[in-house]
């Protein structure tokens, strides 16, 4: 016998049961975002390795080792997208929009890292991004968590934690950085081998790891947020004012550094403690670099990405739509007619199942399986008359009706 072909490791399918809470988690993040004027946008999945390589930086954990990358038949370096920042921004500037103003914009599709799969960390999964670009902030970066929150609070999810950092800029992060990797050298006994790669590399990753002995020696590592700028400090705590004023409740975690390079200023996350480690939910942060980074005029900017499998984890996937008939046919001269008969049905908006004609005994079976509100009886008497044979599956009921009469009682 043939092998049976499996889907990657880390890869799952999308079957009825889940995408209906995909759906539905789209379909609040669409109704939430439409409301603050963001605009959804759709971007590829492939894109050349080198846009990652020079935004993202090639010492984070994404482009040393998760990216599937590979070179196609043409010799080009091509990369499944590993998030959707950097293609928004290499969008927004091949479209020339650095003029147009602000632009807000909003993402959904999937992402695709080759990390440890885990419970809540897939090879391919779904973020829901959002992008603003063109705003300095510290109004707008209290507007999007105000925005983020109220995507989660539409979700039903209030219970999450706001955990808030600001990362500095160019003039403030150097002097800090030297002052850390100076601490990491003295406590590097104590490091897992993961941090001691980051140590020269991405210093600031070491504060992230998730290893509680790590966590532990950390403790007294020196904090971004004591060491900031005039600017930097100002910037965060008229952000602070601004949660503090909307009744935002937050925490300051000075250990959120975010995995990728671009970020500066404001970082953030929404976090569970349902999910263990993979307990964000929604992350994002300023950017302010990014664009010039990547070729544009300076330009300032904020954004967040969200996990939809991790979001779905904390959601009940809701029911299937009951179907509101099932369609038994008795009789070849009926069953032409009994399909037109479903399709004005569900021209009228009601969900209708045909049970396909043949053996009574059969259909009725299927009828029953669909858990339809009621099943329409239609055989050659009915034909001639032009109705229906209704039985409510519920109350085991049995009425004869029109067409009109049915869709009036079911108003
Ligand atoms: P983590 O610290 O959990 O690895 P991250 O910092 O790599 O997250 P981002 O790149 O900011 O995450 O992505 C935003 C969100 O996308 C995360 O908060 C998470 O909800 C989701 N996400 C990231 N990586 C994965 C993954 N491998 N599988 C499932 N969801 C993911
Ligand atoms: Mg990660």
């Amino acid at each position: 016998m043939a092998k049976k072909l499996r889907s990657i490791r880390g890869i799952h399918d999308g079957l009825p049961d889940q995408v209906r809470g995909f759906q539905h988690i789209e379909q609040v993040a669409r109704a939430v975002f439409e409301r603050y004027a963001f605009s959804e946008v759709r971007l590829p999945v492939l894109e050349p390795t080198e846009l990652f390589v020079r935004s993202i930086g090639s010492a984070t954990d994404i482009v040393s080792k998760e990216m599937y990358a590979f070179v196609d038949q043409g010799g080009d370096h091509i990369c499944l997208r590993p998030e959707g920042t950097a293609g928004a921004v290499r969008a927004y500037l091949q479209a020339g929009l650095t003029r147009s103003g602000a632009q807000r914009w909003y993402y959904m599709g999937p992402m695709f890292r080759r990390e440890r799969p885990q419970k809540g960390r897939l090879r391919q999964f779904q973020q829901i991004g959002l992008e603003w670009f063109g705003v300095a902030g510290p109004v707008e970066d209290v507007e999007l968590l105000a925005l983020a929150t109220a995507f989660l609070k539409a979700l039903g999810l209030d219970g999450l934690r706001l955990e808030l950092n600001s990362l500095g800029c160019e003039q403030c992060r150097p002097a800090y950085r030297a002052l850390l990797v100076d601490f990491l050298k003295g406590i590097a006994g104590d490091l897992c081998e993961t941090c001691h790669e980051r140590m020269d590399k991405n210093p600031m990753r070491v504060l992230d790891c998730k290893d509680e002995h790590c966590q532990h020696a950390l403790r007294d590592a020196p904090e971004m947020i004591g060491h900031l700028c005039a600017a930097c400090a100002n910037h965060f705590e008229r952000l602070r004012q601004g949660l503090d004023a909307l009744g935002l409740s937050y925490e300051v975690n000075p250990r959120i550094v975010r995995g990728l390079d671009y970020y500066n200023r404001t970082a953030f996350e929404f976090v569970t403690d349902r999910l263990g480690a993979q307990g964000t939910v929604l992350a994002g942060g300023r950017y302010d670099g990014l664009i010039e980074e990547l070729g544009g005029p300076a330009t300032p900017a904020i954004g967040f990405a969200a996990g939809v499998e991790r979001l779905a984890m904390l959601l009940e996937s809701p029911e299937p739509r009951r179907p509101d008939f099932a369609v038994v046919s008795l009789g070849e001269q009926a069953l032409v007619w009994s399909l037109e008969q479903a399709d004005w049905l569900r021209a009228q908006g009601f969900v209708v199942v045909h049970c396909g004609g043949g053996g009574a005994k059969r259909q009725f079976k299927l009828a029953d399986r669909e858990h339809a509100r009621y099943t329409l009886v239609i055989g050659e008497e009915e034909m001639q008359r032009g109705v229906f044979t209704l039985k409510d599956m519920e109350t085991g009921e049995q009425r004869t009706v029109t067409g009109q009469e049915l869709v009036a009682s079911m108003q």
